[in-house]
């Protein structure tokens, strides 16, 4: 083949669309589909995607490939093809979606050089290109000769040259070897001249070694000589020094125990068979796997890892980025070792390569991690279990904004897998699908060891009030966290999202500091005493008087964590807490000290946001306490009840999972609201009925889709009559079925100084939907992006702000 079908790296209405390139006579044979390219395109040189092969083109000026970036594709074909459909299915570039489904390194990085192109001609850069053909674009703007430089690329005489940078760099160590038998490197030695001490050491010293292969700068450390005695008898022939590729590897420096499949309890098993049925018989089917915490449903999901690797096949397992502890991850490496690869955001560019090229090739089994592990490029899928199946981290938030549960029904219909879907809360969805049949369902009703489920009390946090307690703690929280303390039990203090409702408030006008640039509060932070915007990062002082009324009774008001902190320190002084939250995790592998430091029993209280709430199994915890379980409660989404039900059951579910029984203490100022008294019973069936209920009054899911548009300008008027157009637009294009809300100014009106207006769609069977939308964006993204415009449209939003 001649021509490539090519996908290039500009994201952009009028590029979503295959280019044809010439492939030069030396790579014909080598050009596949899936890998990627360096092409010329208008001046530049950019990265694209081959997706494709053929003979012809009704092409005039064909253009050449100028590079190859991969020798072998990154992208097999069903990846290619599942990248098309996410492109379809979610309103994005399939560019987009390629870069979404590779590691970050791979991502292209452009270099600008300056290259003469007329070398006898006389130039008035010598200075500059100091002999040179081609310079560095950053020395170039360095000099003073931007305007010389300026007048010779208009004449031709020198050019803007774009180079496609690979980020992807393998990692290299310098490995050393003996060149010569064990004898030879004794009888070297021998020869040795009687001065050369290091020489003879190092000799004897890898005689005497049990491997036959040794890192240099480790050797060297080990047989304490300088680097320079192993180059000198590398010189001299006796050993011998290579380039190796390593890993980098986030556990190296971990070592994990081995564990054996535990003999399965009869529920374990009549829920596992369907599962293995599947996998003997290579068909596709979505299991809900619907079980409490601690009924053993990771256990299920390793051993049927097992049957799939066993079969020669491959498994990925999704869990919620923030549940991928250590712990989560010491479970599967424990059970297949080094068959495991691990993927998160919080591995390093490096590392997240180096995983997904163990994956690539074929060195693992399984891959463990967040969202985007749903994409690794295993060939032979076996299955591909979602736990915690309900968190909404599996909706992209960014472009594409695809779900990661929709892409692995999507892969495993592909790879006739099945997809098992784990959760003690099931998204309302996914419940309704269970319950409709699409889905088979799978119930765990036991924890493990007959455990009880933990004790529940609500606290009504007004009548605390009432009764002269201004305290953040209860009167009942307080007694028990004393108790625990006692007792040298473990306590877990949850608060809903950090610093969530510290604010600063005049007490004599009531003045509430905002962000200039956003309509939203400003949290107010202790520790660098600042107030700052979460939306869009504005900082600012702390005023010591009300900016409007002049008053000095101005104080901050709510509950962050630092203040919870500060508060316990008051109070029980002798409890030593561990804080977790976004910035006492920030650093890298923070999150692990943390929470080995609380397991270790260097701390009796751990007190944290979100990203405590689950995974955590420690033997030692007997109290959780919920400061304020309403904080969510209120958030303008439909989701905000299931949301809050979901959190308050997991966070229940830390306490009392071994052989100590806990306690739950949830702090509410809404104790009425169904999703906190069920929470507080852990009834998740009767929460389902209520809450359908509702979703049904509401017209929302799982009843009808969603598809929310927002449209943002820096001028208000401007988004309003454009939102409005929109709005006219689709209605025309809708059945009666679909019901349009709109235009409205979104929950947070403004962001970044730019006005938000939203309109949503509510649809069930809408076949002229999407190619309406399509034309939205074509519409405003062709023409209208550079005024400031910009269009976005969520399929399933799960963010409605
Ligand atoms: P889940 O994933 O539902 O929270 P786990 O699989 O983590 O539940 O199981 C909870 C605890 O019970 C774990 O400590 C696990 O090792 C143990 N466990 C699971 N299955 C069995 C079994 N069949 N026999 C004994 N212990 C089990
Ligand atoms: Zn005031
Ligand atoms: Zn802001």
């Amino acid at each position: 083949m001649t021509i490539a079908r090519v996908i290039v790296d500009v994201p952009s209405i009028g590029t979503d669309k295959e280019f044809d390139y010439f492939i030069p006579e030396k790579w014909q044979d080598m050009v596949q589909p899936g890998m990627r390219v360096a092409v010329p395109f208008g001046p530049r040189t950019i990265q694209g995607f081959v997706i494709g092969l053929k003979e012809k083109t009704d092409v005039q000026q064909l253009k050449t490939i100028s590079r190859l970036l991969d020798i072998t594709p990154v992208l097999n074909s069903e990846l290619l093809r599942l990248g098309e459909w996410i492109a379809e299915q979610t309103l994005s570039f399939k560019v987009s979606v390629f870069h979404a489904m590779l590691p970050a390194a791979m991502k292209a990085k452009y270099d600008k050089v300056i290259r003469k192109t007329n070398r006898s001609a006389q130039l008035s850069l010598d200075g500059l290109f100091n002999g040179k053909d081609e310079i560095h674009w950053k020395d170039a703007e360095k000099s003073n000769l931007l305007p010389a430089l300026h007048k010779e690329i208009s004449e031709g005489n020198v050019e803007v040259v774009y180079i496609v940078k690979d980020r992807a760099q393998t990692k290299k160590m310098k490995k050393v070897e003996p060149a010569v038998s064990k004898d030879g490197l004794l009888s070297a030695a021998e020869d040795l001249p009687k001065n050369a001490v290091n020489q003879k050491r190092l000799l004897h010293y890898i005689h005497d070694a049990q491997e036959k292969s040794f890192e240099s700068k480790d050797l060297s450390l080990r047989a304490k000589v300088p680097r320079q005695t192993i180059s000198a008898l590398v010189k001299k022939g006796i050993l011998s020094e290579k380039n190796e590729e390593v890993y980098r590897d986030p556990y190296k420096h971990k070592s994990f125990k081995r564990t054996n499949p535990l003999p399965l309890t009869e529920e374990q098993q009549r829920a596992m068979d369907p599962i293995l049925e599947s996998i003997k018989t290579n068909s596709h089917k979505t299991y809900m796997l619907y079980g409490v915490t601690g009924s053993g449903k990771t256990e299920i999901y390793l051993q049927s890892i097992h049957e799939v690797i066993k079969k020669g096949k491959e498994a990925i397992v999704l869990v919620p980025e923030i549940a991928l502890t250590p712990q989560m991850v010491e479970r599967f490496k424990g059970r297949f070792g080094s068959d495991v690869a691990v993927l998160h955001s919080r591995l390093s560019i490096g590392e997240q390569y180096d995983e997904w090229r163990k994956i690539q090739k074929k060195e693992v089994k399984v891959v463990v991690g967040a969202r985007s592990a749903v994409f690794a490029p295993f060939e032979n899928l076996g299955i591909i279990i979602i736990d915690e199946e309900h968190e909404t981290s599996y909706k992209q938030e960014e472009i594409p904004r695809y779900h990661a549960r929709d892409v692995a029904v999507e892969r495993a219909k592909f790879h006739q897998c099945p997809v098992v879907l784990g959760s003690a809360t099931p998204s309302l969805e996914s419940f309704a699908r269970a319950q409709k049949g699409i889905y088979q369902l799978l119930t765990l009703s036991k924890r493990m060891n007959e455990k009880s489920l933990p004790d529940v009390s609500i606290v009504d946090m007004r009548e605390e009030m009432r009764s002269g307690n201004r305290s953040m703690f209860s009167k009942e929280l307080f007694e028990k966290l004393k108790n625990r303390l006692a007792k040298r039990e473990q306590t877990v203090l949850f608060l809903n999202r950090r610093g969530h409702s510290t604010f600063l408030m005049c007490r004599d006008c009531g003045f509430v500091m905002q962000c200039p640039h956003c309509d939203i509060t400003l949290t107010f932070h202790r520790y660098s005493n600042e107030m700052k915007c979460h939306y869009c990062g504005f900082h600012t002082e702390v005023p010591q008087i009300c900016p409007e009324c002049g008053s000095s009774h101005i104080r901050y008001f709510g509950t962050g964590t630092q203040k919870v902190e500060e508060e316990l320190s008051k109070l029980l002084p002798e409890a030593r807490v561990v804080r977790m939250d976004v910035d006492t995790t920030g650093r890298k592998g923070a999150h692990e000290r943390l929470l080995d430091h609380f397991q270790s029993g260097k701390a009796d209280i751990l007190l944290g946001t979100q990203m405590i709430a689950k995974g955590l199994d420690f033997p030692n915890i007997t109290l959780v306490g919920v400061l304020s379980a309403d904080t969510m409660l209120h958030l303008p989404d439909f989701r905000a009840a299931e949301k809050t039900f979901q959190l308050l059951t997991q966070v229940s579910g830390r306490a009392g999972r071994h052989e100590l029984s806990g306690e739950v203490v949830i702090q509410t100022y809404s104790p009425e609201h169904y999703s906190i008294q069920l929470a507080g019973k852990q009834d998740y069936d009767r929460f389902y009925r209520r809450e359908m209920a509702m979703r049904k009054l509401g017209s929302y899911p799982p009843f009808y889709y969603l598809a929310l548009i927002t449209v943002q300008h820096a001028d208000l008027m401007k988004v309003v009559a454009v939102t409005e157009k929109i709005s006219a637009y689709i209605q025309s294009k809708i059945s009666d079925a679909a019901i349009l809300l709109g235009p409205v100014a979104s929950p947070i009106p403004r962001i970044n100084d730019r006005y938000r207006y939203q309109c949503l769609i509510k649809y069930k069977r809408e076949p002229s939907l999407f190619p309406a939308l399509n034309k939205v964006l074509e519409h405003y993204q062709g023409k209208l992006s550079r005024n400031g415009l910009s269009i976005s449209i969520d399929v399933n939003p799960y963010m409605m702000i």
